[in-house]
């Protein structure tokens, strides 16, 4: 499986909209991999993850051709992982669909977030938009993948999930946004017996605004490694990575992908792409 980080801000970016703090001027000073859009990302180049306001300038830079897209889970119903109204740019006269486009995009998550799009994409993209809710803890086929939604610790009025996603031979840990996850996702996981091989964690606070609940920070995001290390859900081969960074953090790219590459993470960035 190949996972790419098209956005891996939270909800403000990073330069955030209207700021002047430090590191939002460090960012700017120092460009590339330190600049972060709303989240987003996409797996084998045909599993959308997340929807947020900056997924125009992802398929732009990308190259990706958004037409073709079948399947988008969506995580939660906050602003920087779902903009429900650009769905309706799908409408006819609006996007000009070929024999290699997908007739429909089905957008996934759970009942809040689902009847956002719904409401968002009534009477002008119903027949190429459609959204299927789904529940916690049921495993769902998509697009050949395995898609499980387990509790996230974070803001319940966004009915928050993170993804177990599996091809059958990989599976992968999509945790954003939680903080330290609920007992309820630990049960599940020990009971299926799952082994991950590629784990993306929430590192909103990155070195410097240490959180455990509803985000997390660098210190919360070792603790995850170790227990899911300790309990056999992982291993020496599965890959950590720390993705979804705010500006709270203090630490742009270039000061914590060296500081966590010795404690075993990856670091992402926008465009980054991991194969595993
Ligand atoms: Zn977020
Ligand atoms: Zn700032
Ligand atoms: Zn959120």
């Amino acid at each position: 499986m190949k996972i790419q980080y098209l956005g891996t801000a939270a909800a403000e970016g990073w330069p955030a909209l209207f700021c002047t703090c430090k590191p939002c001027m460090l960012a700017r000073e120092k460009g590339g991999r330190n600049v972060r859009t709303r989240s987003q990302s996409i797996i084998d180049g045909k599993l959308l993850i997340d929807f947020s306001a900056d997924t125009y300038w992802h398929f732009v830079k990308n190259d990706i051709h958004l037409d073709e897209i079948r399947a988008c889970l969506i995580t939660h119903a906050h602003e920087d992982h779902l903009y429900p109204l650009e769905f309706c740019n799908r409408r006819v006269g609006f996007a000009y669909l070929d024999e290699g486009s997908a007739p429909m995009l089905t957008v996934y998550g759970t009942k809040r977030p689902v009847e956002m799009v719904a409401r968002a994409i009534a009477g002008a993209a119903e027949d190429r938009v459609r959204v299927q809710e789904l529940e916690r803890f049921k495993t769902v086929e998509i697009e050949g993948y395995s898609v499980t939604a387990i509790d996230a610790d974070h803001d319940p009025h966004a009915d928050s999930v993170i993804y177990i996603i599996s091809d059958g031979k990989k599976t992968m840990l999509y945790a954003h946004d939680t903080g330290i996850f609920p007992e309820s996702d630990w049960n599940y996981m020990l009971d299926k017996g799952l082994r991950f091989d590629y784990v993306s964690l929430d590192c909103t606070g990155g070195l410097y605004a240490q959180y455990e609940h509803g985000h997390m920070g660098t210190n919360a995001c070792e603790k995850m490694r170790e227990k899911l290390l300790a309990a056999g859900l992982a291993d020496e081969r599965t890959v950590f990575c720390l993705n979804h960074f705010s500006h709270n953090g203090g630490a742009i790219y270039d000061e914590i992908a060296p500081a966590m590459a010795p404690k075993g993470f990856l670091v992402s960035y926008d465009g980054m792409e991991v194969e595993f």
